[in-house]
């Protein structure tokens, strides 16, 4: 698994790799998806490694490619259901945020499962509001990050306080689709392969998403199609096989130190 990068206030990130798991081939080794067909067994160990690894519990999402959007609050949060097998789970949505003027005692991590999408995390370093987007080709036709950042901005966020992150995932020069569906897509996230044919740009759609609104985004320039550290669903179809998911992680966790009054 990846490094943790630190955005002060609190607050960290990461991207899993497919390394440091137990799952076998095709899932190997970190697959953190239930839904791909891997031993159950073997993905909730995954998850438990990438807990212990942030110290901290994760919120799942089991997305659906809309544009839903689910709010946390420290009240609602023990209201998350949990999946049978035990871990914290949001049905049809494609982000959580987490909004509240205080941090659970234990820490809060919100995760987002890709492979070949979009995961972007969003955090507002002084507000210490946090936020995981699943962004395809839908959501991002859809303008879920559009979205997604609205609802920072309508809590008064300042956009130079804004981290917008967009974590490995296809990039435009592989992601090949048919004619019809490039010129359905925004002007944006029209592109061409590196062979000449007509792709889609998911980050290029969601960067003018970002800009619309004044803010910046910091895009991966890793692609997860070329990249073997990352799942890829467009690779594994071309090799007819079934592949895992890694994860986009954003956490908040009380300061270490206390506070001396
Ligand atoms: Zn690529």
């Amino acid at each position: 698994m990846s490094t943790v990068h630190n955005l002060g206030s609190s607050i960290s990130y990461m991207f899993t790799t497919i390394e440091g798991g137990v799952s076998c081939p095709p899932y190997s080794e970190a697959n953190l998806g239930f839904h791909v067909g891997d031993d159950p067994i073997s993905v909730a160990e995954n998850r438990q490694i990438l807990s212990r690894k942030i110290n901290t519990e994760l919120v799942w999402m089991n997305q659906v490619h809309g544009c839903d959007i689910r709010v946390l609050t420290d009240l609602t949060l023990v209201e998350v259901p949990r999946d049978r097998y035990g871990f914290l789970t949001l049905d049809n949505v494609d982000g959580v945020m987490f909004d509240s003027d205080r941090i659970p005692a234990t820490g809060i991590a919100l995760a987002v499962m890709v492979a070949d999408c979009v995961p972007v995390l969003i955090a507002d370093v002084v507000t210490c509001r946090i936020a995981a987007v699943h962004m395809g080709r839908a959501g991002m036709s859809g303008r879920i990050l559009h979205r997604a950042i609205s609802m920072f901005l309508e809590r008064g966020s300042n956009p130079a306080n804004l981290r917008i992150i967009f974590g490995p995932h296809i990039c435009s020069q592989c992601y090949e689709v048919p004619e019809e569906l490039r010129a359905q897509m925004p002007v944006a996230a029209r592109s061409y392969t590196r062979w000449g044919s007509p792709s889609v740009d998911i980050a290029g759609g969601g960067i003018a998403q970002v800009h619309e609104l004044g803010c910046r985004a910091e895009v991966s320039n890793e692609c997860t199609y070329e990249n073997e550290h990352y799942f890829s669903h467009r690779r594994a179809m071309k090799e007819d096989h079934q592949t895992g998911r890694f994860a986009g992680v954003i956490y908040i966790k009380p300061n270490d130190t206390p506070v001396k009054y």
